[in-house]
């Protein structure tokens, strides 16, 4: 069936309510929806027609093309200044003898393991400390560069960048010129949270702003830089606040062009202050994704976590607007583990993302930080494939 056949059937259900059928017509001509709209979605649209729609605009722009990559984390400290209700990962301070805390050695002794192996990325974000300041990251990223030049560098958010930039008394400009003159290269989507005050008053008050975010990227896109966001959905947020937070986001990226993808980020209630918030159910999880990817019709990519929301959902995922999976290999984060994610090991060979991603009926591609192509997996083969994988049984005459 024709992608455009699913459409035919969707406009003709008599059931499909006016207005859902406005923002299927619309979708149809590449128009953009308006934020009423979105809320619209959030509040009556089902999950098939949802996917319809997400799925139309993802197979526009990338096909069955999904993507993922080799990178490996480093985590500088699971301590942190700041006391977000959501955060499992942050140790309060008076806890400090159960947490870690990295010394640059430490960090470049993790880049080094990684001698020689395939990785394009290493990806540094963690918690808030005083000893971590401008001149740290800048000594960091230099040494990582001058150790492995090919590595890129993609670290911190606006929450690091505002704290260590406020302490040495520079304007964001100045300080994310330092950044990229060390060896910075892009910035992760982390910190968004939900933009609006009514939210992130109550669930991360002292941090940056979602406006201080907002412009600390909007600097990095001016020096021809690219990043990513992220929305932590899924806990005491309103579908507005979601709306909200993604218009902001539409907005910026129509004045720069410099975000690639949007990751939605799901709450998890393990170890926190809000544990008696329940969590979102996978149907919501997938109408999220399928509602970032219709709203957000400027960014290039969707990515689902897989070791965030298990192998099965990321592989669903792909039928709502998802065209990219990550691709951690190992189990150097320990984020989303202990905030209680589906998977405890995150960790998956090349193959096996492959297979799950061709088992979703898509078609694999490896790719680096600014999405040019590593590897395509389509047709290729791996070793052990070409190896037998029965024996003879002996026969008896
Ligand atoms: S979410 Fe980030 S800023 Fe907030 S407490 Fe956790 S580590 Fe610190």
């Amino acid at each position: 069936m024709e992608v455009s056949d699913n459409f035919r059937v969707l406009l003709d259900n008599p059931r499909l309510l006016p207005e859902l059928k406005d923002i299927a017509e619309k979708v149809l001509h590449n128009q953009r929806i308006t934020f009423d709209e979105g809320v619209l979605l959030y509040e009556k649209a089902e999950l098939g027609y949802l996917g319809v729609l997400a799925n139309y605009i993802r197979e526009q722009k990338h096909g069955d093309k999904t993507y993922f990559n080799r990178n490996f984390h480093i985590e500088p400290t699971n301590l942190c200044v700041y006391d977000c209700k959501f955060c499992s990962y942050s140790r309060l301070l008076k806890q400090r003898a159960d947490g870690w805390e990295y010394t640059m050695e430490e960090m470049l002794d993790i880049v080094k393991k990684y001698d020689g192996q395939p990785v394009t990325e290493v990806h540094i974000v963690g918690g808030v400390l005083p000893q971590y300041d401008v001149a740290f990251y800048s000594e960091l990223f230099s040494r990582i560069k001058a150790h492995r030049p090919h590595l890129h560098v993609k670290a911190l958010t606006p929450v690091e960048y505002h704290y260590i930039f406020k302490k040495a008394k520079i304007d964001y400009a100045t300080g994310m010129r330092l950044m990229k003159e060390a060896g910075l290269e892009s910035i992760p989507g982390g910190g968004a949270e939900i933009f609006h005050p009514e939210v992130r008053d109550l669930i991360a008050k002292d941090k940056c702003t979602g406006e201080q975010w907002l412009a600390i990227h909007e600097e990095w896109h001016k020096l021809g830089m690219r990043s990513n966001a992220t929305m932590l959905y899924g806990h005491i947020e309103k579908f507005h606040h979601r709306v909200d937070h993604m218009e902001r986001l539409r907005e910026l990226q129509d004045r720069t062009g410099g975000f690639q993808t949007f990751i939605p980020l799901k709450f998890r209630n393990r170890d926190n202050q809000m544990s008696d918030v329940p969590e979102s159910t996978v149907v919501e999880d997938l109408r999220n994704y399928a509602i970032a990817r219709i709203y957000l019709d400027n960014f290039d990519h969707i990515k689902a976590y897989w070791a965030m929301i298990s192998r099965t959902t990321a592989q669903l995922s792909l039928n709502f607007g998802v065209d990219d999976i990550d691709g951690t290999l190992d189990d150097t984060t320990k984020i989303y583990s202990m905030a209680g994610a589906e998977e405890q090991k995150p960790a998956m060979s090349t193959k096996e993302l492959v297979d799950l991603i061709k088992h979703a009926g898509r078609y694999p591609i490896e790719r680096d930080t600014l999405y040019n192509v590593v590897t395509d997996y389509n047709e290729y083969q791996f070793a052990d494939e070409e190896k037998p994988r029965f024996y003879k049984l002996p026969v008896i005459n």
